[in-house]
């Protein structure tokens, strides 16, 4: 190591004995970073503890600190290493709604970190509706507006291992009993008709992914039905002077407006940055990074003719529409979010020349 790393950007990562990868860190100083971990006083630090059960280094220059942290995203990402579980970047901190498994989903608020674990895997993945929106920053306001458009679409809440029997299916099988049927849930929400009732058949498939796609449309910003509705209500018991239900409702319609005004806040984040950036590598090694959604989709070497004109085609693509982030594409999201907003990182360009330009205009 003292031999072969050089102070330059660049990543490493860290193996045990079986070949899995503990860590994966990002460096803009590889050498320095690399030895200090034989420095670190054992067992009290978490890294030197690390190190004990490291078998094998591995590290690989990038041409920036840009190039670096977009490969150590990566790499976490394809690895999820157990020691990167609290990693500099703030997954912890972060909650997203997601679509849960089963054959009736539901609207859930995870910590982002648990919602990338348990991606791409089950019912809701299987058809496509495994985005998560989000980031946020707090869960409390979040259950809250769940909770009113849950009420207004008949979405259940209720936990995951609750069982659930669509009516398509009764009435497919009339010969097989369901016991569930013979009763009522017992639950206050189908009672007093916020929920559709997925758990006693008294919904079909169709209509509730119906409201599920609802749901969806209006967490993506196309539909304020359900706010709309609460206005009318809330209108209403004004005029009849029902003010403990109007000023009920306007809590409602609130916790709502919050949500919106949230998640305008992600749509604004995950649409600000779309261009092409260009950044200069160290030794000449310059690179062009084509940004849409928020993240990186392509990138080409600039000395590299070919894929740079593959790029330039790619970013003359129609915009993408910003209505969540993909479970795999979080953590990428967020740092090109905070590179963007911490550091002196240039701009994004509209075209590549444009950007090919600024490279040489330095
Ligand atoms: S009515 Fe049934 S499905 Fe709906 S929230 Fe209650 S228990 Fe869950």
């Amino acid at each position: 190591m003292r031999a072969g790393a050089r102070n330059v950007p660049g990543v490493y990562i860290m193996r045990g004995a079986h070949g899995d990868v503990l860590y994966v860190g990002k460096s803009t100083q590889l050498r320095t970073r690399l030895l200090s971990y034989f420095r670190l006083p054992w067992p009290a630090h978490r890294h030197a503890r690390m190190l004990r059960e490291t078998a094998s280094i591995e590290w690989e220059t990038t041409s920036s600190e840009f190039a670096a942290l977009l490969r150590e995203v990566r790499l976490i990402r394809a690895h999820l290493p157990r020691y990167n579980v609290r990693s500099a970047r703030p997954l912890e901190k972060w909650w997203v709604i997601t679509v849960s498994d089963g054959l009736a989903p539901r609207l859930k608020v995870q910590r982002a970190s648990v919602a990338i674990r348990s991606r791409t895997t089950g019912y809701a993945a299987a058809l496509g509706r495994a985005t998560m929106i989000g980031p946020f920053t707090s869960r409390a306001p979040l259950v809250q507006a769940l909770r009113v458009l849950n009420d207004a679409l008949g979405l259940r809440d209720c936990a995951d291992t609750v069982r659930m029997f669509m009516r398509d299916a009764v009435e497919l099988f009339d010969d097989v009993q369901y016991p569930a049927l013979a009763r009522t849930p017992a639950c206050h929400r189908y009672e007093t008709r916020r929920c559709l009732g997925p758990c006693v058949g008294a919904v079909g498939a169709f209509e509730y992914d119906t409201q599920v796609t609802r749901a969806r449309a209006v967490l993506e910003g196309r539909d304020d039905s359900p706010q709309q509705a609460l206005l009318k209500d809330m209108a209403s018991a004004s005029a009849s002077l029902s003010y403990e239900r109007a000023g009920w409702l306007r809590d409602r319609l609130a916790a709502l407006q919050e949500l919106e005004l949230q998640l305008q806040r992600v749509r604004e984040s995950i649409s600000r940055p779309d261009g092409v950036y260009a950044v200069r590598g160290r030794d000449g090694d310059d690179w062009l990074y084509l940004v849409r959604g928020g993240r990186v989709t392509m990138d080409a070497r600039c000395t590299d003719l070919g894929a740079v004109t593959m790029l330039q085609r790619a970013s003359g693509a129609p915009p993408v529409s910003a209505v969540g982030i993909a479970p795999d594409q979080l953590d990428e999201v967020l740092m090109v979010e905070q590179w963007f907003r911490a550091n002196n990182a240039g701009r994004l360009h509209g075209s590549v020349v444009d950007a090919l330009r600024s490279l040489t205009a330095e």
